[in-house]
Parts: structure tokens; C-alpha cells; sequence
């Protein structure tokens, strides 16, 4: 098994694990929300001034107010931490960036308002070809090859001058900024920011699945409220 998909698998088992650990953790501090004489499910639908109803606003308020202050707080400790590293310009992750979704779906999912979407196809367009993207990095388009179910398509910058520099550096989407705080993003070996990935990556894991599962809820609650 080569190093890359020795990475992006055991990323993925990880990330699984500890997205169920999440989970249980932050059902479980709903749970103590949850008033006497209660029975539903918190994503039921309450009549309003019940006190289903208040369980649900009280979470929401949880939700907002201290576990997402708690988890962005960390996430910007990891983010300042990354500072102590530096970015060796090989710009790899510029020319090479990998999606299941086709440009046609990422555009519709930017329409309806994905955000991590929109930001994508600001600046990334796909290649002809998996031959053209194979030239930037070959083991991780063979990697890709055969060992991925459905579609995987590749993009590139234009942005990206010939001498590996962002043409646009002050308006970079945070996407860009953020790099490569990504819970799927595999590094290559010359990355200047594989020792601090590796350093961070099951705390970091850790608030991306709790800022996940804290998403799921907000929506869900605002659907029922
Ligand atoms: S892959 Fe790493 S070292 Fe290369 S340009 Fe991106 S952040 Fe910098
Ligand atoms: S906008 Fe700049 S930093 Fe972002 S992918 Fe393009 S070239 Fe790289």
C-alpha cells in the first residue's frame, strides 16, 4: 500500500471514529437540556410555548452560544499554531485540488448557497483531463484510480502565475487562507505544513466533526421552530 492511500485511509477511518464519538458527545449535553415530562426527540415538532418547544429553543441556544464558541475558539488556537510553520510554494494544492462533484453540481450547490461550494468555483476550473492533472501529482491521481467509488473529478487554479505564486493573494477565498486545515486534504511529503497536520490532526478532526454535527442541528432546529 503506497504512503498516500495509507493516509487517506487511515484519515478517513479516523475521521469516522471520531465523528460517532462527537455525536454522542453532543447528544448527550442536548440530552441534559431535555425538561421533566418531555418524552419526543429533540427534531420533533413541539406546539410553541411548550416545553418541548423551550427544550429546543434552550438547545439552539446552547448550540450557538457555548459549544460553537468553544469549538472555533480551539479551531483558531490550531489555525495560529500553523503560523509556527511555513508553506514551502511548491503549490501543489493549487494545481491539484480533487471533488466528487462534477463543476456542473458544484455550480448548483453554490446556488443554493453552499458555501464551501461557492468558494471552490471562485477560483478553481476543472482539467480536460486526468491526464493533464496526473503531470502535477501522478501517485495521487494512481492512488485515486480504481480505489474510489463514483466519480472523482480535478481541478486546477488559473489564478496561479508560472513561477507557483496566488496572482490574487489579498482576495483568496478562506478556503485558500485555511489550507490545508481540511480533514480530507492528504499532503504531499514536500508540504511545509505535513508536521503540523500531523501534529494537530485528531483534535483538529475532532472540532471539524463537532462543527459538522452542530450545522446538522442549528438546521434541523430552525426547520422546527
Ligand atoms: S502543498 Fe503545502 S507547501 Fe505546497 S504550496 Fe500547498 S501549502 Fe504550500
Ligand atoms: S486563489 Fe491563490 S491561493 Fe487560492 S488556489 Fe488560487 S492561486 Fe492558490
Amino acid at each position: 500500500m503506497n504512503t498516500v492511500e495509507q493516509q487517506l485511509n487511515m484519515q478517513k477511518a479516523l475521521y469516522r471514529e471520531i465523528f460517532l464519538k462527537s455525536v454522542d458527545e453532543i447528544q448527550k449535553r442536548l440530552e441534559e437540556l431535555r425538561p421533566d415530562g418531555v418524552d419526543g426527540e429533540l427534531l420533533d415538532t413541539y406546539a410553541s410555548e411548550s416545553a418541548g418547544r423551550k427544550w429546543q429553543e434552550k438547545a439552539l441556544t446552547v448550540l450557538n452560544d457555548e459549544i460553537s464558541h468553544d469549538v472555533y475558539r480551539k479551531l483558531h488556537e490550531i489555525l495560529a499554531y500553523r503560523e509556527m510553520f511555513k508553506c514551502q510554494g511548491c503549490a501543489t494544492c493549487c494545481r491539484l485540488a480533487c471533488s466528487e462533484f462534477s463543476p456542473e453540481e458544484l455550480k448548483l450547490k453554490a446556488a443554493n448557497g453552499d458555501n464551501f461550494a461557492k468558494q471552490f468555483t471562485s477560483v478553481f476550473i476543472p482539467y480536460e483531463s486526468i491526464e493533464e492533472a496526473e503531470t502535477v501529482y501522478p501517485e495521487y491521481i494512481e492512488l485515486l484510480r480504481g480505489k474510489v467509488e463514483g466519480d472523482v473529478y480535478f481541478y486546477h487554479c488559473p489564478k496561479l502565475t508560472e513561477d507557483n505564486r496566488c496572482s490574487d493573494y489579498e482576495n483568496r477565498p478562506q478556503i485558500c487562507r485555511d489550507f490545508p486545515d481540511n480533514p480530507l486534504a492528504v499532503l504531499p511529503d514536500k508540504c511545509g505544513y505535513r508536521a503540523w497536520k500531523d501534529e494537530i490532526n485528531p483534535v483538529a478532526l475532532m472540532l471539524h466533526s463537532m462543527v459538522e454535527i452542530i450545522d446538522f442541528y442549528k438546521e434541523k432546529l430552525k426547520e422546527v421552530l
